[in-house]
C-alpha cells in the first residue's frame, strides 16, 4: 500500500499546576485507500493526535513525520514546523486533507451547496459541480444543496460535511467523532455512508471514535489508545496514553493513482475569502445595518458641517464677489502720489488694476443735452482693463467715455443718442471761460457698480481737463492758457486687487505704507471668520466623532472575529492561510465603509434640500446653505475607507493569532 503518512516517534504533553497529560504514538502508517479507526476512552488524546495529524498543533517530539503529497514527493512535516512555515502547512492541507468534524461547522452564511464545493474551489480555483452531484447524490443530500445549514438536520449536516471533506479528492481525511451528535440508528447510516464514499474515491481514511461498537459494525479496523503510566514518575498527577503501532506501509506496492492535484492557488483563497465575507454581511443582515447605520451616523454631521462650511461662507463671498466694489480700494487724506509711486503700487502682487485719479474739484464738468439745462457729474479716470467696465461688459476705448445709470436718467433729452457735448469752465485772469468736447459713450454702468451721477473717461482725458482747469493750455483739444505743464503728481487711485483674501492683504499693506483707504476688508475679515469658526467646528466635532467611531468600529470588528473564532478556525483546518482570512474582516469594513459613506451623502443631501427650503426667501437664484465640492465626496470615500483599514488592526491581530486547534476544541 502507497503510504500518505508516516510518524515515528510522536510525543506530545500538556502540563497544567496539578496534572500531565502525554500521548505517544510510536508508529502510526496510513496508505492509500486504507480506513482506520482510532478507538480509545474520552480523554485519552484522539483528539489531540488528529490535531497534530491535521497540521493544525505541533508535536513536541516526533523522529519522523512524513507527508506524501499528491506529486508523491515526501513532505517533512516536522520542518516545516521547525522552520514556521505555516502558509505551507495551510497549503498541504487544502491540497491532501478532507476533515469531518464532531460538530459538522459548516458556515452558517453559506449554502450546503457552496459549504460543499469550498474545499474544492480552494484548492482548484472553480468548477466541482459534477463531483458535487455524485457525492450528494451518494450521500442522499441533492435537494438539501440549496438550504442553508440551519435548516438542516444533525444527520444531514454530517452527510453535507462528508462531502465537503471529499470533494477535492483529498488522500487523506481526518474524521473527529463525525457521528457522536446523532442518534444511534442516524450514527450506522452516516458512518456506512461515509465508508461507503471514501471506498468510491480511494481516499485514506482515518477515523477517531469513542464508539467501539459502531466502527465494528460498520467493519472499520481499529487501533487503540492505551493507558500506559510507566513512562510517568509517580509522584506527578498524570497519565500517559499510547496507539498501538499500526502495520507499516509496503513502499514497494505500486502506488494507486488519485486525482491530480493542480498547484495551489492562494489568489483563490483570497477571492473565497473575500466572498464569504459578502455571504456573511448578508447573513447578518441586521447586524451589518446596525453597522452600517452606526458609521453613516457619524459621517453626516461632519458632512452637513463640511457643507455648511463650503455652502454658506462661499454664498457670502459669491455675492461680495457679484458687487464690483468689493475688491476695490481707493485711498482718502491728501496725500499726492507721482507717477513712480503709483507704477510701483500697481506691481504688488495682490493688485489685479490700478489707475491714478485726477483731482474731483478739477475734473468737474458741465454738460446739458440742451443749452438751458445744465447738469454737473464728477469725472472719474478709466483705463484699458479696468474691472468696474468688465462688470458692465463695456470695452474701454481711448476715444469715449462710460457713464452711470444715474447720469443717463438725468440726461433723458438725449436718450438714445450716444455721444455727449462735456462743457469744462474756469476762471482765468478774472473771466469765466468755457470750452467743450463731444465725445462718444461706450456704454451706461448699472446702479449695482455706481450708484451716483459719473462719467468714467480716459485718464488723458481727465488729466487735460486738470491742466485747463488750472490755467494752462491743452493743444490736443486747441484749448488756450498759459504755456507749459505743471507737475505731474496724481490725487489719488482707484485699485483692485485679485482676490477676497487680497482686499485685506491689501489694505493692511497699504496702512503700513501710511495710506488709509477705503475697502471691503471689515466684510471680507466677518466671511473669513464664519469661515475660520465653521472648519474649527468641524474640525473640532468631526475629530472626536471620528475617535469614537473608530474605537466603536474596532471593538465592533474585534468582537466579531471572537464572535466567528469557529468559522475562521475550521477555513484555516481547510487550508485558508491566515493572511488570505484577513480579507474577510477587511472586505465586510471596507463594504461597510463604502455602504455609511454613500448613507451619509444621502442624508446629508436630504438635510441639504430642508435647509434650502427653509432658508429660501434668503437665497438668491443658485445659491445654497450647503454644499460640498466633488473632491471632498471622493475623499468621504477615502477617507471612510481609511478610517475602516484602521479599524481592521485590532481584529486582524486577533484573527492571525488564533490557533485553530484550540478554538474548535473549545466550540465542540
Ligand atoms: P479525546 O479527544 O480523546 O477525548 P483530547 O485529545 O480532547 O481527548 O484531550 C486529551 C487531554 O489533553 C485532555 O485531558 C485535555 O484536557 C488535554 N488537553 C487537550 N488540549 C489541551 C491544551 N491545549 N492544553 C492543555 N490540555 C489540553
Ligand atoms: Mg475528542
Amino acid at each position: 500500500m502507497f503510504p500518505v503518512l508516516e510518524i515515528e516517534g510522536l510525543s506530545k504533553t500538556y502540563r497544567s499546576s496539578d496534572s500531565v497529560f502525554c500521548l505517544k504514538a510510536d508508529a502510526l502508517s496510513v496508505g492509500l485507500g486504507q480506513t482506520w479507526g482510532i478507538i480509545g476512552p474520552s480523554g485519552c488524546g484522539k483528539s489531540t493526535l488528529l490535531e497534530m495529524l491535521a497540521l493544525l498543533s505541533r508535536p513536541d517530539e516526533v523522529s519522523r513525520f512524513s507527508l506524501h503529497d499528491a506529486s508523491r514527493d515526501v513532505i517533512s512535516i516536522d520542518d516545516l514546523w521547525r522552520k514556521n512555515e505555516h502558509d505551507r502547512l495551510a497549503a498541504l492541507r487544502r491540497n491532501n486533507f478532507g476533515f469531518v468534524h464532531q460538530a459538522g461547522n459548516l458556515f452558517p452564511f453559506l449554502s450546503v451547496r457552496e459549504n460543499i464545493l469550498m474545499p474544492y474551489r480552494l484548492r482548484f480555483g472553480a468548477g466541482g459541480e459534477p463531483r458535487l452531484h455524485e457525492l450528494a447524490d451518494m450521500l442522499g443530500i441533492t435537494r438539501l444543496l440549496d438550504h442553508k445549514p440551519e435548516q438542516l438536520s444533525y444527520g444531514e449536516r454530517q452527510r453535507a460535511a462528508i462531502a465537503r471533506a471529499l470533494i477535492h479528492s483529498p488522500r487523506l481525511v481526518l474524521a473527529d467523532e463525525p457521528t457522536s451528535a446523532l442518534d444511534p440508528e442516524t450514527a450506522r447510516q452516516v458512518m456506512s455512508l461515509f465508508k461507503k464514499c471514501v471506498e468510491h474515491t480511494d481516499t485514506a481514511l482515518l477515523l477517531v471514535s469513542h464508539d467501539h461498537a459502531l466502527l465494528k459494525d460498520s467493519s472499520v479496523p481499529t487501533l487503540e489508545v492505551r493507558r500506559e503510566d510507566a513512562g510517568l514518575d509517580a509522584s506527578s498527577n498524570g497519565t500517559c496514553w499510547t496507539l498501538t503501532p499500526s502495520s507499516r506501509g509496503d513502499k514497494e506496492e505500486s502506488p494507486v493513482e488519485c486525482a491530480v492535484s493542480k498547484p495551489s492557488r492562494t489568489s483563490s483563497s483570497r477571492g473565497l475569502s473575500l466572498f464569504m465575507a459578502w455571504k456573511d454581511f448578508l447573513h447578518e443582515h441586521l447586524l451589518s445595518f446596525c453597522g452600517v447605520l452606526a458609521f453613516a451616523a457619524a459621517l453626516t454631521p461632519i458632512l452637513l458641517l463640511a457643507g455648511l462650511r463650503f455652502g454658506i461662507v462661499d454664498t457670502l463671498s459669491q455675492r461680495l464677489l457679484n458687487s464690483p466694489a468689493t475688491l476695490s480700494i481707493t485711498p482718502y487724506g491728501s496725500v499726492r502720489f507721482t507717477q513712480e509711486r503709483l507704477t510701483e503700487l500697481a506691481s504688488h502682487p495682490s493688485v489685479s488694476f490700478l489707475v491714478a485719479r485726477t483731482r474731483t474739484l478739477a475734473a468737474s464738468v458741465n454738460l446739458a443735452g440742451a443749452e438751458e439745462k445744465r447738469l454737473s457729474a464728477d469725472l472719474v479716470p478709466t483705463a484699458e482693463g479696468d474691472p468696474l467696465l468688465g462688470y458692465a461688459d463695456i470695452t474701454f476705448s481711448e476715444k469715449g467715455v462710460v457713464i452711470t445709470r444715474q447720469l443717463e436718467r438725468s440726461l433723458s433729452a438725449v436718450e438714445g443718442e450716444r455721444s455727449l457735448e462735456l462743457f469744462v469752465s474756469r476762471m482765468h485772469g478774472g473771466r469765466l471761460e468755457r470750452v467743450s468736447v463731444s465725445v462718444p459713450v461706450l456704454g451706461v454702468l448699472p446702479d449695482s457698480a455706481d450708484w451716483k451721477s459719473h462719467i468714467y473717461a480716459p485718464l488723458s482725458f481727465t488729466e487735460a481737463v486738470e491742466r485747463y482747469r488750472d490755467g494752462f493750455s491743452v493743444p490736443e483739444f486747441g484749448w488756450t492758457g498759459k504755456e507749459g505743464s505743471p507737475e505731474r503728481t496724481y490725487a489719488g487711485f482707484r485699485m483692485y486687487v485679485k482676490s477676497l483674501d487680497d482686499v485685506v492683504v491689501m489694505r493692511d499693506f497699504l496702512m503700513r505704507e501710511g495710506i488709509e483707504s477705503y475697502t471691503s476688508a471689515r466684510e471680507v475679515e466677518n466671511i473669513q471668520a464664519l469661515k475660520r469658526t465653521l472648519s474649527f467646528v468641524t474640525i473640532l466635532i468631526g475629530g472626536v466623532t471620528i475617535v469614537g467611531m473608530m474605537m466603536s468600529l474596532a471593538s465592533f470588528a474585534v468582537s466579531n472575529v471572537n464572535r466567528k473564532e469557529h468559522f475562521f478556525a475550521q477555513a484555516r483546518l481547510m487550508g485558508f492561510s491566515g493572511y488570505s482570512l484577513l480579507l474577510f474582516p477587511v472586505g465586510q469594513m471596507i463594504l461597510c465603509a463604502i455602504c455609511a459613506s454613500s448613507l451619509s451623502l444621502l442624508f446629508y443631501g436630504g438635510a441639504a434640500v430642508i435647509f434650502d427650503v427653509v432658508c429660501a426667501s434668503y437665497l438668491q437664484h443658485g445659491e445654497s446653505i450647503c454644499r460640498i465640492p466633488a473632491i471632498y465626496t471622493a475623499m468621504l470615500y477615502s477617507g471612510a475607507l481609511i478610517l475602516s483599514l484602521i479599524c481592521c488592526v485590532g481584529a486582524g491581530r486577533k484573527l492571525l493569532r488564533l490557533q485553530p486547534a484550540e478554538v474548535l476544541r473549545r466550540h465542540v
